[in-house]
């Protein structure tokens, strides 16, 4: 498993991350609304784009996990189809079964699409009371080894091994990804999160690698701090951080803490950018069941993943103006959904930020 593992890591050609080159008609993007809430936030998005006038064609397509040939989970043709063809997708969350099933939807796209990069810009939204004001940081996470590998076995009764694996290919890709991204976004540093000094040869090479990476980018700030550090630094002064990458475990963990600082997953946007330029925008909370089709969703999460999607395809302008009319409606307090301390329905929220765009 290890060495199919490894050869399938280490087999692909370094790919940059594709920098988009759009032009200025309209583009195809796939939408896959999801389950639970999620048709009803895919709604309002649709919405709200068509009231800022985004240049932007839907193609919609349901994701539910089938069997293919020899028995393996993947997403139906028609999905991965239209992926192939436009490259960008939206989607809301999918449900994963418990313990039995099929696997986790969000892990087969990461799969199918080599989503090697999960990027999640966390930035404070004035009016909405959080622990800290002026956030404005990006966690840049390796989504596909590390601590999640999938390599887990038993080695005697009563003891599990679970193998780190840590790649040149994918440490490099992805240092590489967050310098491109800090030069395409004016960021000035990029922060490398390791524990090198306990795990010397697997954080060691990613941290070897991101310093090499950073030789070549000369115009943005490098520095490097053990992830324990990052967790104290973060919680007594987020302003200090600006771009952070890392690890896939240490980027699940310090993304969500970084979330929290800015008012939780319900306002947090997220990109899975991919070999190829294929990347795939999703909010990162889940189906919400115990809302779901009572029109009291938040959509806030997937249209800042929307808007990122935007500025990932250069639509910067139409991106902006999305933005500020979602950041103007929750500092105005007027029209808020509960879990954003109002009373307003979700379909309110959207007429509202579509009357500002
Ligand atoms: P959840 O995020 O769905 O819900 C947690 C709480 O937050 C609930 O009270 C819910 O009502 C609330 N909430 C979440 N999003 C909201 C929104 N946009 N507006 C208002 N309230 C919101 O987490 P869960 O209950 O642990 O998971 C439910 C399902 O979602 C599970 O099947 C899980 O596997 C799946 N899930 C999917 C994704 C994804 O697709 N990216 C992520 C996490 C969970």
């Amino acid at each position: 498993v290890l060495r199919s593992l490894v050869s399938q890591v280490m087999g692909g050609a370094l790919r940059r991350p594709a920098l988009s080159s759009f032009s200025r008609g309209m583009q195809t993007v796939t939408l896959i609304p999801g389950d639970g809430i999620g048709p009803e936030i895919s709604a309002a998005v649709v919405k709200i784009f068509d009231a800022a006038k985004a240049p932007i064609r839907w193609e919609e397509r349901d994701v539910m996990a089938i069997k293919g040939p020899g028995g393996r989970w993947m997403i139906p043709p028609d999905a991965k189809e239209s992926m192939d063809r436009s490259k960008i997708g939206l989607k809301g969350p999918l449900k994963t079964p418990i313990a039995a099933g099929h696997p986790s939807m969000n892990l087969l796209l990461r799969k199918t699409f080599d989503l090697y990069a999960n990027v999640r810009p966390c930035v404070s939204i004035e009016g909405y009371k959080t622990p800290y004001t002026d956030v404005d940081l990006v966690t840049i996470r390796e989504n596909t080894e590390g601590e999640y590998s999938g390599i887990e076995h038993v080695i005697v009764d009563g003891v599990v091994q679970s193998i780190k694996l840590i790649t040149e290919n994918a440490s490099r890709r992805i240092a590489e990804y967050a310098f491109e991204y800090a030069r395409n976004n004016q960021r000035s540093s990029v922060t490398a999160v390791h524990k090198a000094n306990i795990m010397r040869m697997s954080d060691g090479l990613f941290l070897r690698k991101c310093r090499e990476v950073a030789e070549d980018y000369k115009d943005i700030k490098f520095t490097e701090m053990y992830l324990d550090t990052v967790c104290l630094n973060m919680v007594q002064d987020p302003t200090q951080f600006d771009i952070l990458v890392m690890p896939n475990l240490y980027g699940d963990i310090l993304s969500d803490l970084c979330a929290g600082l800015i008012g939780g997953l319900g306002v947090t946007p997220s990109g899975n950018i991919g070999a190829n330029g294929v990347a795939i925008f999703e909010s990162v909370h889940g189906t919400a069941p115990d809302i779901a089709g009572m029109d009291l969703a938040n959509p806030t999460a997937l249209l800042l993943s929307a808007v990122m999607m935007l500025r990932h395809m250069g639509l910067h302008e139409h991106a902006s103006k999305i933005q500020t009319a979602c950041f103007d409606t929750i500092k105005e307090k007027k029209v808020l959904t509960k879990d954003l301390g109002g009373s307003s329905k979700c379909s309110e929220f959207t007429a509202e930020i579509c009357r500002r765009v």
